[in-house]
């Protein structure tokens, strides 16, 4: 998370002062990224913060692509409940974070951006995300009737995205399992490489993420899965492709947000994305 050497250029909201805020508003910044993350066990190698701190970096490429936007502070903490089983994972009530993306939500419309686009950089929270959108909708419509608030909800679009792009790097898309492997492993050690263990790298249950395996995990825990808290491999991670993912993860988000947020006559309402 670096600033510009001119600051009032900040792509985040809490780096700027309140006047630079308000000018932005009044030259037509309305587009508000919130990247939503988790403080929860990433296996032997990685720190609980991944979650939190790959969603500032997601958080900031989203806003570059979207253009006209700047990040909210990452939500650190989110629904972690089936990573409980490991120490320091720290979870959220859904209807906590909802209640925090509320009052988000509403705070932002109330000094005037229009366009709420919700970022899970952690599997727990797609889920919940989606569920909550249009009660966020209509909080913020209380507030502002033209003002939308979408969120990414793809989780397996966002896994699959992943192994392309391991695989074309790496060739090494089987190692791509969703927790704590080549992909998030590679996207921190981008980020922050002082906090990544390379040495401790290790598998984890090892095999593609699909849609009976997500609803394992969320039913029984993720220790019940996997002794280590991995999915797939770290292995082999490789800071240069994390930076790759970032931007693929990146530009995949915006594009949604830009075709979910086109006005469209058909539609009553509006909701977030949901491809899943
Ligand atoms: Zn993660």
């Amino acid at each position: 998370m670096s600033s510009p050497a001119d600051l009032s250029e900040s792509f985040f909201l809490e780096q700027l002062t309140w006047p630079e805020v308000e000018l932005a508003i009044t030259r037509g910044t309305t587009t508000v990224v919130i990247p939503v993350g988790a403080i929860e066990q990433h296996g032997p190698h990685l720190p609980l913060s991944v979650d939190a701190d790959l969603g500032t970096a997601l958080g900031w490429r989203v806003a570059r692509n979207l253009g006209d936007a700047l990040v909210a502070p990452t939500i650190r903490v989110g629904c972690s409940e089936h990573h409980m089983g490991f120490a320091g994972t720290i979870s959220l009530e859904v209807e906590t974070l909802e209640a925090v993306c509320r009052d988000y939500c509403v705070s932002l419309a109330r000094h005037g951006f229009t366009d709420i686009c919700l970022i899970p950089s952690h599997g727990g929270n797609f889920s919940p995300l989606r569920e909550m959108v249009p009660r966020l909708q209509e909080a913020v419509d209380q507030v502002d009737d033209g003002c939308w608030v979408g969120a990414y909800t793809d989780l397996l679009g966002l896994v699959g995205l992943w192994r392309l792009v391991v695989e074309e790097e790496l060739g090494l898309g089987a190692r791509v399992g969703g927790h704590a492997d080549i992909a998030e492993a590679s996207q921190m050690l981008h980020v922050n490489a002082d906090l990544v263990r390379v040495a401790r790298a290790e598998p984890g249950r090892v095999g593609e993420l699909d849609e009976s395996l997500v609803e394992q995990v969320f039913r029984k825990g993720l220790r019940a899965i996997t002794s280590n808290g991995i999915l797939g491999d770290p292995r082999g991670m490789d800071a240069g492709v994390g930076e790759k993912l970032l931007e693929a993860v990146a530009r995949v988000m915006a594009e949604s947000f830009r075709e979910d947020a086109e006005p469209d006559p058909g539609l009553a309402t509006r909701g977030g994305s949901d491809r899943a």
